[in-house]
């Protein structure tokens, strides 16, 4: 996951592939709670792993569930079965619409006295309708904030409420489909001597949300019938059966990016057996959620579809794109792919009937309008419909910075914005929103996309030894969300790889040395540096293995020999690199080049220090001898001598703090990257 304040998409152009999308949160919470609400153990595969299944986790186990997340994504309920939830208890919910809905119905159900609030947005999304519904059948529930938002206070003495059963349940469909849900899940409790009757006010909308929970109720033995979505009838003698086993499906809203991208993307590689088109696995065309209609829109958009029980595969079909007009009650959440598709369609793209985005996460009609304009779109929004017009030429689209209002959908269908015709970077701020349904969109995004290298953006950071350049390289990378080089280890390795096999450091072994470093078993992981099975982390850290790499990296055969393995490091979204010769040589096209240094007497203190507090004994004029000895050496070598590269930009840090220089590096990125400063928060 990006944890970044913002993550730059270079320009994207093919993608080609196949992605495995983490499980469904509508699915997963509402197994979840059904689980809760039976006896006996459930175990739930494929469960999503996200900010909404994690809230309603912690609720669940804080009223009394047994809950074993020892096996990943396989997580095993131990339900009430019947029996009272602990309480009082005060349970947090995040921004989580679908935990926060059904607790509140179920727990006003069972009895006992209960706190639920949220994070600032989920006390300004509506629950007063549910509420009202709840209050009907003579359940204590109070707003602690303002009247029809949470925070709520649910009061009862202990045991089930008596209810009002008699007449039908009365709730309003045409705000959130989540009420309905909430109570078709929880009124079973009360349906144990008397069917109960639930009666919609206005038209339902997100029907197909509600077809997902009458599903899984059935999974869970509880029959339920409807007449036209508008009365639906739980039957008499219900009771929560747990199924033992049950597999969440992928979830097909975040199936819709990647759908999008195949319609979109190009899949030319240029190499020979390439892969083409994404294929996605864990959802199918017969997925029972609604949202698997957005095939149908995006293949009226032209997208090419084919698909199986638990795949699908998409190739670009149409281009450009086509405008669509459509109503987009049936998948309300895809339907902002369908927003950020338009910008590739050949005329202008209404969606209508999405008054519901108004209540989302964020205002998504308004968010989506904004930063649509930001990219130079067209945009008109209604009460309750969006009309998208793509920029007219190649030049009218603009360099954006995406904000994304805590909303993990705005984060990832704007995403697409990266396969611009004018090839302009986008910035997403706050990329970690994506966590609530889809921790690793970005990973995943990154897995299929294919960028020629030097579209990928490099920033070099060379040095002498001791600059600080890998202290400062590092924390680059961290800041932007890059991958990180740090070019000297592999020199370090490859001296130690070849005293290691009985090889002497000279010219003489040069060419066995060289064989050597091209195959070198080497792999960066969880900030350990691995040769083969060995961890070699701490080895080559020693003063004596930085002399060896110096002599190494003298021997031309060896530096070419590492060349391959240097450039393997330029993947999405970026790369830092740090050594001698990043700029000079091995990205001589890098759009920023840096060369850090400080004065001998400073480098030699800040080595001695670093030494000190790992507990090597040292003498700061034999550093600094040595410090220098290796310069003359690495400035006087023939090939690749340490020099900054012509355009590079000189940074003295010896009066600067680590943080200061990082602001210095990053100050320099941001004044090249297209995107105003003050976009950035
Ligand atoms: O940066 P570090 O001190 O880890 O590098 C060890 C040695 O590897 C340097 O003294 C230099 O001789 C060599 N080196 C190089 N080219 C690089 C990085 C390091 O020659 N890009």
């Amino acid at each position: 996951m990006y944890s970044t304040a913002f993550l730059d998409l270079p320009p994207l152009q093919a993608a080609a592939g196949e992605v495995h999308l983490p499980g469904s949160k509508s699915i997963s919470n509402r197994v979840l709670l059904l689980a809760a609400l039976s006896s006996g153990t459930t175990t739930v595969h494929d469960l999503l792993a996200s900010d909404d299944t994690r809230v309603m986790l912690d609720a669940l186990r804080q009223i009394g569930c047994v809950v074993d997340e020892s096996g990943g994504s396989t997580v095993r309920i131990t339900g009430l079965g019947g029996s009272t939830p602990l309480s009082p208890a005060k349970l947090f919910m995040g921004n989580a619409g679908t935990a926060m809905r059904p607790l509140t119905a179920a727990l006003a159900l069972l009895g006992g006295e209960f706190e639920l609030s949220g994070v600032p947005r989920m006390h300004e999304r509506p629950i007063g309708d549910l509420v009202d519904a709840l209050r009907q059948l003579g359940c204590q529930i109070d707003y602690l904030g303002n009247d029809g938002y949470p925070p709520l206070h649910i009061a009862h003495g202990q045991g089930v409420p008596a209810l009002a059963l008699a007449a039908p349940i009365r709730v309003r469909g045409d705000v959130s489909s989540q009420f309905l849900t909430a109570l078709l899940m929880a009124l079973p409790l009360a349906a144990v001597h008397q069917p109960v009757v639930i009666e919609v006010v206005g038209e339902l909308i997100s029907k197909p949300y509600i077809s997902i929970t009458l599903q899984l109720l059935a999974r869970f033995g509880i029959a339920v019938e409807h007449q036209n979505w508008q009365r639906f009838t739980i039957a008499a003698g219900s009771s929560y059966q747990s199924p033992g086993d049950i597999h969440v499906e992928a979830d097909a809203s975040s199936a819709s990016y990647f759908i999008a991208l195949g319609a979109i993307a190009t899949s030319a590689t240029g190499q020979k057996d390439a892969k083409s088109g994404i294929k996605i696995q864990g959802v199918g065309l017969d997925s029972i959620q609604g949202d698997i209609r957005f095939v149908e829109a995006a293949r009226a958009m032209g997208a090419v579809i084919t698909g199986g029980p638990n795949w699908l595969q998409i190739e670009r079909g149409a281009w450009p794109l086509q405008a669509i007009d459509l109503d987009c009650n049936h998948i309300p959440d895809a339907a902002m792919t369908l927003a950020v598709m338009a910008l590739y369609a050949d005329g202008t793209t209404t969606l209508r009937n999405i008054a519901s985005w108004r209540v989302k996460e964020t205002d998504r009609i308004a968010a989506m309008a904004t930063e649509l304009r930001k990219l130079g779109a067209t945009v008109e929004e209604g009460a309750d419909f969006i009309r998208v017009t793509p920029p007219v030429r190649v030049q009218d689209w603009k360099p954006a910075s995406i904000h994304t209002y805590d909303d993990h959908r705005v984060a990832m269908c704007f995403s697409l914005a990266a396969f611009n015709p004018a090839a302009l970077p986008v910035r997403i701020e706050d990329p970690k929103c994506v966590a609530k349904t889809f921790p690793d969109y970005f990973e995943a995004l990154f897995s299929v996309a294919q960028v020629a290298a030097p579209q990928i953006p490099v920033i070099c950071i060379d040095g002498p030894t001791a600059s600080g350049k890998g202290t400062v390289a590092a924390a680059v990378a961290q800041r932007l969300g890059y991958g990180f080089l740090d070019s000297g280890a592999m020199y370090r390795i490859t001296a130690l790889a070849a005293l290691r096999a009985g090889l002497a450091i000279d010219a003489d072994h040069e060419a066995r040395i060289a064989t050597l470093a091209q195959t070198l078993p080497v792999r960066f992981e969880g900030g350990k540096v691995w040769l083969g099975s060995d961890d070699v982390t701490e080895a080559i850290r020693t003063e004596e293995a930085g002399m060896n790499a110096s002599r190494v990296s003298a021997l031309p055969a060896v530096r070419t020999a590492l060349v391959d393995l240097q450039h393997s490091f330029r993947r999405l979204p970026g790369l830092v690199a740090d050594g001698r010769d990043m700029g000079t040589v091995i990205f001589p096209d890098a759009p920023l080049k840096v060369f850090l240094t400080a004065s001998a007497a400073c480098r030699a203190e800040r080595r001695y220090k670093q030494l000190i507090s790992k507990g090597f004994s040292a003498s700061i004029d034999d550093l600094r001898a040595d410090l220098e000895a290796r310069d003359a050496r690495d400035s006087s070598r023939s090939v690749a001598p340490l020099k900054p590269a012509q355009e590079a930009l000189v940074l003295d840090n010896s009066d600067l703090t680590i943080e200061q220089a990082v602001e210095k590096v990053l100050s320099w990125w941001q004044e090249r990257q297209p995107f105003a400063a003050s976009a950035q928060r």
